[in-house]
């Protein structure tokens, strides 16, 4: 018998099994994919982002998960070495209502108790990013703000959960979730069966094709978002030397400049509402609106040393904020849904909330006491 399965090793099912194995019982993953992380957690911006993005405005869960999230990823990177950018961020301004935008988010966040930020001159902004547009207003240094190697981070948190104990399992797919008993059935494409006190279903986009799977009606509804992207080859490296914001929408973080970890520089997202979870293809259209959009922050930009085309579907849902919670009709089964942005931020903020928060408020759950466990 199982007493923890978790549906799903993106960064959030993984970050879930590496806390998870720091507690006594047995822990197992189930990912359909070749590759951990393979899906949403590697098609995405990469972006640790900074707390003053995360306003409590946004969704309290987005916030609180997020703040959490950013500080325990500054821990994780260093305790398992992962390839970071981290020379912060700096949200523009192209008009004086924007630049008051920015003004308004720098209080709101010192009222939140963020106080890292500081407003930069349109000089002092230019002195910093000479490649920025020259008719930007001003900006907003965040300092906090990274970039991070995902699929590295997934790697070694999944390689410090395996030597604790977590057993994952790839190319593992789940075609149903019943009640049992004693639990729960799970069952796989070749019909396998696992028996699990507990389900984790941390399927991303498809977290709402596994809740179909066993409740009357799914308490969160699911909304594809595509995000696409154009990546600059390392040759661009050193072109923009911080990650660049426009000034923040009500509902999105906009087209942003996102220079990555391995010297590459990511231009993107576009966010369009589609059918299907499945297919993530750019188009050319999203890919003339980055083109657009990043023209407006900075200038000559070296689109010739463009290197690939990208898409990711944001897992959303109709509630802006995530939905991280024991489904009522069965406590011991907890959906993690609606994890679009700042899900990788949050995730490990996200796995710490879910032990402590839900499995500990149903049942105690023991930390382990061994002395060569791989903490961090
Ligand atoms: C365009 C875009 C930009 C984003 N930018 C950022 C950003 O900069 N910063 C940030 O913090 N967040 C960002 N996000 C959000 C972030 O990527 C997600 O919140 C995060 O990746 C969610 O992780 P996850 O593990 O829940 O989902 P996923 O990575 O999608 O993992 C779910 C896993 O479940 C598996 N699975 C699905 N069905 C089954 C099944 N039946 N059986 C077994 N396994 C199954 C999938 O194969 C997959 O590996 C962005 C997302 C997108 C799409």
């Amino acid at each position: 018998m199982i007493d923890f399965l978790i549906i799903g090793g993106g960064i959030v099912g993984t970050a879930l099994a590496h806390e998870l194995s720091h507690y006594r019982g047995r822990t197992v993953v189930l990912e359909k994919g070749r590759t951990l992380s393979g899906v949403q957690s590697t098609h995405n911006s990469a972006l640790v982002h900074p707390p003053a993005m995360m306003p409590a405005a946004k969704g309290k869960m987005k916030s609180v998960l997020g703040r959490n999230g950013s500080r325990l990823h500054r821990i994780l990177a260093e305790r398992f070495d992962v390839p970071v950018f981290q020379h912060g961020a700096i949200a523009t301004a192209r008009t004086d209502e924007e630049l008051g935008k920015l003004h308004w988010l720098k209080r709101q966040s010192e009222a939140e108790g963020v106080y890292t930020i500081t407003m930069l001159s349109r000089e002092e902004m230019l002195e910093r990013e000479p490649n920025l547009h020259p008719e930007l207003k001003g900006g907003l240094f965040m300092p906090e703000a990274m970039s991070a190697d995902t699929a590295v981070l997934t790697d070694r948190l999944a390689s410090n959960a395996r030597s604790n104990g977590a057993e994952i399992y790839l190319n593992t797919e789940i075609v149903d979730l019943r009640k049992s008993e004693t639990g729960f059935e799970v069952e796989t494409t070749d019909g396998k069966v696992f028996q699990s006190r507990f389900v984790i279903n941390a399927a991303g986009a498809a977290a709402g094709f596994i809740a179909g799977m066993i409740e009357d009606s799914v308490p969160f509804e699911p909304v594809p978002r595509r995000g696409e992207y154009l990546v600059l080859g390392k040759q661009a490296s050193g072109f923009i030397n911080h990650i660049i914001y426009p000034p923040p929408t009500s509902r999105t973080k906009g087209i942003l400049i996102i220079p990555q970890p391995d010297g590459t520089i990511r231009l993107g997202p576009t966010d369009i509402k589609q059918n299907s979870f499945r297919f993530a293809l750019p188009t050319k259209e999203g890919i003339d609106q980055i083109k657009n959009e990043v023209n407006m922050l900075a200038t000559g930009i070296p689109y010739e040393l463009t290197e690939r085309h990208y898409a990711g579907i944001r897992s959303s849902i109709t509630d802006p904020d995530f939905y991280i919670r024991s489904s009522e009709k069965h406590p011991r089964l907890i959906h993690l849904a609606g994890l679009d942005s700042p899900g990788v931020t949050a995730a490990p903020a996200i796995a710490s909330y879910v032990v402590s928060d839900i499995i500990q408020n149903i049942e105690s759950v023991e930390r382990k006491k061994d002395p060569d466990l791989a903490e961090y």
